[in-house]
């Protein structure tokens, strides 16, 4: 059934503790051997936690070039402002794309009235060449395309599967999608041969491919399957992600997706000079001082 792809070995990768302004975060791209899926180049998971009085993201402006942030929420509410003047508060179900183009700058913080709760990713997608001097824009979807199949829940958030087809825009095929597999069921996915494909657990516990998938690990899938099993015993929900290899070598550096050094080393200067990507007047605050320019990540090897 998928194309003679069905029994090959999930890739399982193991993520990394970082901290984003003092909110722990787990980090599953970039990692060690696995640097990209599709477009997506960045995954971060935050939560679940509870909070009272503390806010517990504030990320301060910072600035992004090359690159789409979307942020998807399981719980709880992230408020989003930029350098354009948008303002929105992300909640579960909805999604907020921010394309950066050639430059944009943004907050996200933990909004005075919220729920107690945190929990969700924020991934990155690489703008390919033809786009990625685009202008900056910002888009906030209240709810995603939901699609109910026999076993199966699916948000679709990026692109399309399982007949439902995300609203928000991307100038890269590509596909992101959170699947909540119901207690003791079974369903399959179509699958797009021509992307590669990662999931991630997200809640409870689940199997693709009859191997029991662990928490905080990135499984790769490669291309040429057509089709994924998933099962869970308790309820599961997974997120998947993919799309065609990317074509092109990137450079990724603090905030920065680029091709050269130079080009990093000219946005960090305009970030520095406060030109280029506006101020984010939203935000109460200093903002975010770019890094010494010491070292560069080195390039995605192309596919
Ligand atoms: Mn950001």
């Amino acid at each position: 059934m998928a194309l003679g792809a069905a029994h090959q070995a999930l890739e399982s990768h193991p993520s990394r503790d970082v901290s984003l302004g003092g909110l722990p975060v787990t980090r599953l791209l970039p990692i060690r051997d696995r640097r990209m899926v599709g477009p997506w180049c960045f995954l971060d998971r935050f939560g679940p936690l509870s909070f009272s009085a503390e806010r517990p993201m504030d990320v301060a402006p910072h600035p992004h070039i090359g690159l789409q942030t979307v942020t998807w929420l399981l719980d709880g509410e992230v408020r989003h402002e930029d350098s354009l003047g948008s303002e929105a508060i992300g909640r579960p179900g909805g999604v907020n794309v921010m394309t950066a183009g050639r430059g944009i700058a943004h907050a996200e913080e933990t909004p005075a009235a919220n729920s107690g709760k945190l929990n969700g990713a924020q991934l990155w997608v690489a703008l390919p060449e033809a786009s990625r001097a685009m202008a900056p824009a910002f888009e906030a979807v209240a709810r995603v395309p939901r699609v109910e199949v026999p076993g199966a829940v699916i948000q679709v958030f990026a692109g399309g599967l399982a007949g439902g087809t995300a609203p928000a825009r991307f100038p890269t095929p590509l596909v992101g999608a959170d699947v909540e597999v119901h207690r003791g069921e079974a369903v399959t996915l179509p699958l797009d041969p021509a992307y590669e494909h990662a999931v991630l657990v997200l809640s409870g516990d689940c199997a693709a491919e009859g191997e029991g998938l662990e928490a905080r690990r990135l499984y790769y899938l490669g291309t040429r399957r057509s089709a994924l099993g998933l099962r869970s015993a308790g309820g599961g929900r997974l997120l998947l992600i993919g799309g065609p290899p990317f074509p092109e070598p990137i450079l990724m550096w603090w905030n920065f997706v680029a091709r050269t050094p130079e080009e990093i080393a000219a946005a960090r200067a305009d970030w520095e000079a406060r030109r280029r990507f506006g101020e984010v007047s939203a935000y109460r605050g200093a903002r975010l001082e770019a890094p010494a320019l010491a070292r560069f990540a080195r390039a995605n090897p192309v596919s």
